[in-house]
């Protein structure tokens, strides 16, 4: 195979060289500088809006962000977070790590985000169970779809209950014209290699105003008090972005509308392309106030749609490293679990793998994952079902219009007449 496509692979500007540069010739080689303010600066500039301004913090990871905005919401030991299901792992571990309980919630079927109806139903359960309030909402922007912001954002005001948007894969979506991240208390962005922009890794935490910046950017730096000498009346963490990697975000910013418009063109090329395919179904956005900044796209297959090689689909187990994990392979149990894809979405994957095509499987919702097994789940059999079906396909800024026809036609050839 000459070339592999990918799902979204990083993809330079050109200019991050020259910031990264300007950090080794003035001696700025640590997590605090020039690039860091300059980074942080184009960020909130992105996010501001006439009526709502905000600050950002530039930290070493998405999940970083997340558990500094769950610590700034006063999550402590025994705590409980209300936490959409339907996500990547970084959304309710952070919860974990601090001692606290994530209580997963299911998600609509128009957004594959959390359901507000669901979430009104559980928080009102959870207070009559515990006793206590949960401290935090955290909705997920799914590929970069907006979550139903409006009923989430009412809901945390009924209650009294901060929202702490988990837009790491949402930067740039819109909701009602406004960027993700700043409705709710604290908003998270990633730039992971994988995500819209990128640090190499890196993300950020947008922050209410100025006082919210500073106490995130305490905890961020070992919170240390003022004094000639280490003084520590908290725990803090080691949480700043590095200078350099602040250097690429930089260059990645001159890029990041021009990025947001081809994942959205390649969307609209999958839509239009797929949409006389029998059995297969482009997620799009459900009215036009959902502005999905499309980072993956995702197809679902209607469970009676046969593909080629399917009666051996789960016949092998993994062997190879899974994802942006390289290196990484942890041998599970075995082949099958009790929630997984169809056969024929494992069959579609495996023959655009074999076709030099990297698709994958829809994010594995948390309250099926074993590790969250004891963590309360308020379940619809919504992001299952969804699960069951789907699947993701390449969206980056590497893939070409061209690529995007030959992985539909290949899409076309899987499918037994
Ligand atoms: C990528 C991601 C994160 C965290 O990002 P990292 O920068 O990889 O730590 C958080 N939440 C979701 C939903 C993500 O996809």
């Amino acid at each position: 195979m000459s070339k592999r496509i990918y799902l979204c692979l990083a993809h330079m500007s050109g200019n991050e060289m020259k910031y990264i540069q300007e950090a080794f010739d003035t001696n700025w080689v640590v997590p605090l500088g020039p690039n860091v303010n300059g980074f942080e600066e184009d960020l909130r500039r992105f996010v501001a809006s006439p009526q709502n301004d905000r600050e950002v913090v530039a930290l070493s990871s998405g999940t970083a962000a997340v558990h500094l905005a769950l610590l700034a919401c006063g999550v402590g030991p025994g705590d409980e977070v209300m936490v959409q299901s339907f996500t990547f792992c970084a959304s309710s571990h952070p919860v974990a790590y601090l001692g606290a309980t994530p209580v997963f919630v299911d998600s609509e079927e128009d957004t594959w985000n959390i359901d507000p109806d669901l979430l009104d139903k559980a928080i009102a359960d959870r207070i009559e169970k515990t006793g206590r309030k949960p401290k935090a909402i955290v909705p997920v922007a799914l590929y970069g779809m907006p979550y139903r912001i409006d009923r989430i954002m009412e809901i945390g005001a009924k209650y009294g209950i901060p929202v702490i948007e988990d837009a790491a894969e949402g930067f740039g979506s819109r909701y009602d014209g406004r960027v993700l991240g700043t409705f709710g208390e604290y908003g998270v962005l990633s730039f992971n290699g994988n995500k819209m922009i990128t640090t190499s890794g890196g993300g950020a935490l947008i922050c209410p105003d100025k006082e919210a910046k500073d106490k995130i950017m305490w905890y961020a730096t070992q919170a240390r008090e003022a004094y000639p000498y280490y003084q520590h009346e908290a725990i803090g963490y080691n949480y700043r972005l590095s200078n350099v990697c602040a250097g690429i975000g930089r260059g990645q910013m001159t890029v990041l509308e021009d990025h947001l418009a081809h994942h959205r063109h390649v969307q609209a090329m999958y839509e239009e392309l797929l949409a006389d395919v029998p059995g297969i179904k482009v997620h799009k956005a459900p009215d036009p106030r959902f502005d999905s900044n499309y980072w993956l796209c995702t197809i679902t297959l209607d469970e009676s749609l046969r593909i080629k090689g399917q009666e051996n689909a789960y016949a092998t187990g993994i062997k190879t490293a899974i994802g942006g994990a390289a290196g990484v392979i942890h041998v599970g149990g075995g082949i099958h679990t009790d929630c997984e894809p169809n056969a024929n979405v494992e069959a579609m994957r495996l023959y655009l793998d074999a076709a030099g095509i990297e698709a994958r499987p829809l994010w594995k919702p948390m309250h099926k994952q074993p590790v969250y097994a004891t963590s309360p789940a308020y379940v619809n059999g919504v992001s299952e079902s969804i699960f069951k079906v789907g699947m993701c396909l390449p969206a980056g800024p590497c893939v070409s219009d061209e690529d995007v026809r030959y992985i539909v036609s290949k899409i076309n050839e899987a499918v037994c007449a």
